[in-house]
């Protein structure tokens, strides 16, 4: 869907928070490395040892923190059209492998499902088979709207897939859509989820480190021994500010764990989703059965990548392709027999 010239315009505009925080990273660092840790702490006679510390983790933390937000910021969420059209592509070329899907969902019961996991090739494998027995063009979905009708966008003019849901701030369908976030000026989706809880995940750090470290001096400084000058200000201010969103972050980043660990996005985490795996049968939902939850290890891979040496750095290796994803066996029987 092309872009209005009035979205268009509040994407340029949408960049003034990201200046102002990169101007807060600037600024933070400056006070904090400069004015703090190379001539408060050695005036209040700090041991080499600690100054040296404290700089290495700040400027460790600082290149992590901006470069996972310039991953954010510049890493576009995805949207459905291209993948759609690769994923309609491939089903159209293979449905060899039907019996096979089939066989690890339909054996009566999850249980005895020889993988506590529906890979998003086997679901796929088997969406186009019920597809065929339906005569209707590929669908990727098995999350429906309430009243059970198929899920699709009018601004965009396609069937949403699962987990997919329309920007009206950046005026498309992103995948995996967790939120819109002003202080990126981009949505958190499928692409961009590992950047965006790196990213908190590192500031929250940063923020506690320089809070922590800040007291002590700050303490000293305003008991009265020195004059107080600019400078002091601007690391009365820096405390108050790491302080303040140290606290923010530590919440934020807990909750964003706790999606993640459960394969939630916020979206998700509000509303129940309806559920319909079989195109002939009724519309399911549970409040307790999360399909797309696979385990704590699986849902955390899923995002964060399969090589953990990889884990805590801004580089994308997300699984899949934001269309379909692999499934709990259990849930998907669950439902199954539900309808
Ligand atoms: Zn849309
Ligand atoms: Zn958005």
């Amino acid at each position: 869907m092309a872009k209005t010239t009035k979205q268009k315009i509040i994407k340029v505009v949408g960049y003034l928070p990201v200046i102002l925080c990169l101007g807060a990273f600037c600024w933070g660092y400056y006070a904090y490395v400069f004015i703090y840790c190379r001539q408060r702490l050695l005036t209040l006679g700090a041991p080499n040892g600690l100054r040296l510390f404290l700089q290495i983790a700040a400027h460790l933390l600082i290149i992590l923190s901006i470069w996972s937000y310039l991953m954010v910021v510049f890493i576009h969420p995805g949207t459905p059209s291209k993948a759609l059209a690769t994923l309609k592509g491939r089903t159209s070329r293979s449905s060899s492998s039907d019996d096979d899907a089939n066989l690890y969902v339909r054996n009566s019961s999850g249980r005895d499902s020889e993988s506590p996991v529906i890979e998003s090739q086997q679901l796929q494998t088997m969406l186009h088979s019920q597809n065929e027995n339906a005569n209707s063009s590929p669908s990727f979905q098995i999350t429906v709207k309430q009243n059970g009708d198929k899920r699709y966008c009018r601004k965009c003019e396609y069937e949403k897939p699962d987990r997919c849901h329309h920007c009206s701030i950046c005026g498309e369908c992103i995948l995996k859509m967790d939120h819109h976030c002003p202080w990126i000026n981009n949505c958190v989706g499928f692409h961009n989820q590992k950047f965006f809880l790196l990213f908190i995940f590192y500031t929250a750090i940063l923020c506690t480190l320089a809070a922590f470290s800040l007291a002590p001096g700050l303490y000293h400084l305003f008991a009265g021994q020195m004059a107080i000058d600019i400078d002091d200000i601007q690391l009365a201010f820096l405390g108050l500010l790491t302080g303040l969103f140290g606290i923010m972050l530590i919440f934020f980043v807990g909750f964003h764990i706790y999606l993640l660990v459960n394969n939630r996005t916020t979206i998700e985490n509000l509303e129940r989703t309806v559920y319909k795996v079989d195109q002939n049968g009724s519309p399911t939902t549970s409040k307790y059965l999360n399909v797309f939850n696979i385990g704590t290890y699986r849902n955390f891979t899923e995002v964060m990548g399969r090589k953990p040496y990889l884990w805590f750095l801004p580089v994308g290796n997300t699984e899949g392709n934001g269309v379909l994803y692999p499934l709990s066996s259990y849930a998907y029987n669950t439902l199954s027999m539900a309808e």
